[in-house]
């Protein structure tokens, strides 16, 4: 980045994942010339750290026909894909003998579509002289007065903008200051990075908090790396992900009828639906498929009450039921499982033990049980999730924006609480005019709001919100 950057742009977009990527590609799209600053500290646009994934290993969770990032046409990354293998990319793919469109792609390759797509829509924004540019840096500070958003990036560069969006994505949990003291971050394996696993000794003893997705990955992973040894893996409910399969329409219940609306009666409704499925020989997963799409309605109309409800009592059944697990990857878990290679515990981390160089111990209190015991393993891998909490992440610009009362947090402290276009409200609930939010960070607002259809869809709406902004 150079340090004669213009620093007056229409719309300054913090974070450059795949939300902030979207929301370029959108802007560039629209008629009008507007100049785009996307603030990333990463190389490059699009990826984040989902799509930033080298090893073919760790892939999307849903398959090509699922994941487009055009809410306009769901075939998308179907037909990008297409021409992709045409044209020799992913050559391993052909291993797979199903349609394209129920291929489950790598997410570094997925990295690579988003890309594709920027690059096209900067050339449709050239001809109404749109641009967007990386400015490679992290925005540490961010005020707003009545024309201008000004943002301050963590080398001392200053921008200025007649909007910002905050597309900050999500941060991981062990970056919280609580676990940071607990030194869990620091003695704990990334479990993506399967270059430091392959220094295990591959018989050792591997243990995992956290049972989601990230678990499979680490798996995925340590499997890569060679690791034959025993993989324990810790977590409060001890529930692995469902396998995702490709389950036929089922119709769709809570479209036909509105009177459902809380935790209790949407779980009534659907555990019929699953019964009335499993009873034609169709796999439960049709109608559990058909919420999804009302998932942010039921949310958004809910009482905090009914929301705590759902996160107490549904949260961990509906995160292995939906958030599932790719077909290879949860074979691989099954396989491991089946060996007893592989063993899944219903615990709660406590916190890390003192231990030796070679070795790594951890607190846990196993359900059930009134008394904590200690693990020990050669290595640890946290994949315990997400901080949605932004009072406790230590990074610079949320403290900031708490700080300075831009932001207040979000329905159960989940995100940051924002209108239904996207605009953040500030300590005292008004609704900013120049300053907006998408994906992860309004996950209090619509409960699921990081997956790549809901980043898609709310980077048009905001897209078209924020043009409309630039003529009022
Ligand atoms: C490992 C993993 C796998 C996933 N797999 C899937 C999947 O298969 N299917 C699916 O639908 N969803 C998946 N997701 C969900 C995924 O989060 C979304 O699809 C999408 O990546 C969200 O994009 P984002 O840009 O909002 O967030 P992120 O990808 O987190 O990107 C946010 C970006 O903002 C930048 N940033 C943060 N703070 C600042 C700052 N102050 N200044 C400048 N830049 C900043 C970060 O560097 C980061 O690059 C996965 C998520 C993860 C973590």
């Amino acid at each position: 980045m150079s340090q004669s950057l213009n620093n007056d742009a229409d719309i300054l977009i913090v974070g450059g994942g795949l939300s902030g990527t979207m929301l370029a590609v959108q802007l560039l799209r629209l008629p009008g010339k507007r100049r785009v600053l996307v603030i990333e500290p990463r190389a490059e646009l699009g990826r984040g750290e989902a799509y930033s994934a080298v090893e073919l290993g760790h892939t999307l969770n849903g398959n090509a026909a699922r994941m487009s990032v055009d809410p306009d046409n769901a075939d998308d990354l179907t037909q990008w894909l297409t021409q992709y293998i045409a044209e020799g990319g992913w050559p391993e793919s052909d291993q797979q003998p199903v349609p394209i469109s129920e291929l489950f792609p790598p997410r570094g390759i997925f990295g690579l579509y988003a890309q594709q797509r920027l690059q096209e829509a900067r050339a449709v924004g050239a001809l109404n002289g749109s641009t967007v540019e990386h400015v490679r840096a992290e925005a540490v500070d961010l005020r707003t007065d009545a024309e201008t958003v000004h943002l301050t990036l963590n080398d001392g560069r200053r921008l200025q903008g007649a909007f910002a969006v905050l597309a900050t994505g999500m941060f991981p949990a062990a970056r919280t200051p609580q676990t940071e003291s607990s030194g869990l971050n620091a003695a704990a394996l990334d479990p993506w990075d399967v270059a430091t696993m392959r220094q295990l000794d591959p018989r050792s003893t591997v243990l995992i908090i956290g049972s989601g997705l990230t678990m499979v990955d680490a798996v995925v992973s340590l499997e890569q790396a060679g690791h034959r040894g025993p993989i324990e893996v810790f977590s409060r409910h001890g529930l692995l992900p469902h396998v995702r399969r490709q389950p036929p329409a089922w119709v769709d219940f809570l479209a036909e009828d509105y009177s459902i609306r809380s935790p209790r009666q949407l779980m009534r409704e659907l555990r019929r639906h699953c019964r009335d499925a499993i009873a034609q020989g169709i796999d439960w997963q049709a109608p559990l498929d058909t919420v999804r799409a009302h998932i942010g309605r039921l949310w958004h109309q809910a009482s905090d009450v009914q929301r705590r409800q759902f996160v107490r009592h549904v949260r961990p059944w509906w995160e292995s039921h939906h958030h599932r697990s790719p077909p290879l990857s949860a074979e691989l878990v099954a396989r491991l499982y089946k060996e007893g290679r592989l063993s899944i515990h219903a615990a709660s981390f406590k916190g890390l033990e003192p231990s030796t160089g070679h070795e790594v111990s951890i607190r846990l209190r196993r359900r059930g049980d009134v008394q904590s015991c200690v693990v020990t393993g050669a290595a640890l891998i946290n994949s315990s999730g997400i901080e949605y909490d932004w009072r406790r992440v230590a990074r610079p610009l949320p403290r900031q924006l708490l700080a300075r009362g831009l932001v207040q947090p979000g329905p159960l402290a989940l995100g940051i609480a924002a209108e239904v276009d996207g605009a953040v409200l500030n300590a005292d609930g008004e609704a900013a005019s120049r300053l907006f939010a998408m994906g992860p960070p309004l996950r209090g607002m619509w409960w699921e709001s990081t997956a790549v259809t809901d980043v898609a869809s709310q980077a048009k709406a905001l897209a078209e919100r924020l043009v409309l902004g630039e003529t009022r």
